[in-house]
């Protein structure tokens, strides 16, 4: 599979077929629920003691991202923009995809920053 297919479906980043969270990102409570092994190679995701304190960089870039997109089409598409209304905006979207932005984050930091294809265990 493809690794950015992979990493989309949040597939395992070795191998890329075994799940890495164990509930749907629809799944409110359950979203941030990941498999300590990957249930296919049994590779272990987090690879060091708060290995995934990283992600909050990535998750830190798509809110920044989100700020700048949003803003973007609210001062190009009206003249008269309400701060009040970009920021609820900004929030709002925030909030919403926030699940997401948490497991893209977390993949993010597993694909590229993680050691698994040089180190098994
Ligand atoms: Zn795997």
């Amino acid at each position: 599979m493809n690794a950015l297919i992979a990493l989309i479906n949040g597939k395992c980043p070795q191998c890329r077929k075994g799940d890495v969270f164990s509930s749907k990102v629809t799944n409110l409570k359950k979203f941030k629920d990941m498999h300590h092994n990957c249930p296919n190679c049994d590779v272990k995701f987090e690879s060091e003691p708060g290995f995934f304190w990283g992600a909050m960089y990535f998750s830190y870039a798509y809110s920044v991202a989100s700020f700048i997109i949003i803003g973007f089409f609210f001062f190009t598409l009206s003249e008269d923009v309400n701060l009040t209304y970009y920021i609820l905006s900004v929030v709002i979207f925030t909030i919403i995809t926030s699940p997401i932005s948490f497991r893209m984050s977390r993949l993010l930091m597993m694909y590229i920053a993680a050691p698994y294809r040089r180190f098994k265990n």
